[in-house]
């Protein structure tokens, strides 16, 4: 703990009261919220949080055993079949975490025969998957398709399985899903794109960067805790892929199935997500997205891209933290991220917008970062 503190990646947990919005309250003080995924402000939405209540009358505070057992209720059969309607695919299953359905999809699917190959920024639950699968791995850089293509080409192995995130977690920019996808056409590999980030922000009814660009991986992934405003995650793909994580993947299998409060409230977000009322949300999350790379530039921070994830590089951990609780200070919460979470020498401040951000939300977050880095 001593060596974490000196190296300034010691962590701790802020407590924030009251319902999730661009206002969070912590230590009785209320400040801009820029550190949620809370993309679409559907988490302190009134129709989720009465679902939740609801489905918790009518069903129960908890699900009492695992899916496989006496845990599966007819709410998350109900949002599984709308996933798998929204997306477009034969069948979807619903995972307790994204961490759980990343770690259950790639143990999975993939064992000492197959080459997984994986971005090389892609999420911590991702690798833990890789690990546990026990396949071989390999890295490409960050986008990098050329790299990509030349472990395409190697052979000896059973199954190739590409992995990517679609809008990357920590820096917001988005794969080229569709080369990606060309790739893996051309030499036979299955795709599975991890769109927690993307799920109900992008393309048509919030349907992922996939569905936007046209393509329909073999495994889609997104989770139901970020813009979908509950939590869980769902994989949806062909019925023999659900099928198969059903009996397979043990972090579905042997553990607690979420309790129906949380699959009503994700229902709830879900049906929010697909509706006119969605395009509306998004739209302003868009709109704030290019004006707050409009200000940033004004402000003298030069190459981000407009999006609804955006770091500032600081590049140092100790001092992005320090800048981090400056902010805080000035009133814009807005947290640092360092090792191991992003690679070492590369933490940032990493804003994250929400469609329900004021212009003068986002202007508050540029001149309080401004002036603390003076
Ligand atoms: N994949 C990515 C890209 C993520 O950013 C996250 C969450 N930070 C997860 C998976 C895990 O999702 P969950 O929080 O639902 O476990």
């Amino acid at each position: 703990m001593e060596e974490l503190k000196r190296r300034g990646l010691y962590r701790a947990m802020p407590v924030l009261n009251g319902i999730p919005g661009r206002v969070a309250t912590i230590d009785s003080r209320e400040v801009l919220n820029f550190s949620s995924n809370n993309y679409l402000g559907l988490a302190g939405h009134p129709r989720l949080m009465q679902a939740a209540a609801e489905c918790s009358l009518r069903h129960g505070a908890g699900s009492t055993a695992s899916r496989l057992i006496a845990g599966n209720g007819e709410v998350h059969r109900a949002v599984e079949d709308f996933v798998a309607q929204w997306k477009g695919t034969e069948a979807a299953v619903v995972f307790g975490s994204g961490y759980q359905a990343n770690v259950g999809i790639l143990s999975s699917l993939a064992t000492e025969e197959d080459l997984i190959i994986s971005d090389m920024l892609n999420h911590a639950s991702i690798i833990d998957g890789c690990r546990l699968s026990r396949a071989p791995v390999r890295i490409y850089g960050h986008f990098d398709l050329q790299q990509l293509e030349d472990l395409l080409k190697m052979d000896g192995y059973r199954r190739k399985l590409v992995v990517t995130e679609s809008v990357f977690s920590m820096d917001g920019d988005l794969a080229p899903l569709k080369e990606i996808d060309g790739l893996c056409r051309r030499w036979g590999a299955l795709l599975m794109v991890d769109e927690a980030h993307a799920a109900g922000v992008v393309g048509l009814q919030g349907r992922g960067a996939a569905n936007e660009q046209g393509i329909v991986p073999e495994i889609q992934m997104g989770t139901l805790g970020k813009a979908v405003g509950a939590s869980g995650a769902y994989v949806a793909g062909t019925r023999q892929l659900i099928d198969l994580l059903i009996n397979k993947a043990r972090s579905f299998i042997y553990t607690t199935a979420a309790s129906p409060g949380v699959l009503g409230a994700a229902l709830a977000g879900l049906k929010i997500v697909a509706s006119p009322e969605g395009d509306m949300r998004r739209e302003r999350l868009q709109n704030n997205g290019q004006e707050f790379q409009r200000l940033l530039h004004e402000a003298g921070f030069p190459g981000s891209r407009p999006g609804h994830i955006v770091p500032v590089h600081i590049g140092e951990s100790r001092r992005t933290m320090e800048i981090s609780a400056r902010c805080l200070q000035g009133g814009v919460f807005a947290h640092g991220i360092r090792y191991p979470t992003v690679p070492e020498g590369t933490a940032r401040i990493r804003f994250t917008l929400m469609s329900d951000h004021t212009s003068e939300d986002l202007r508050k977050a540029v001149s309080t970062l401004k002036a603390v880095l003076r």
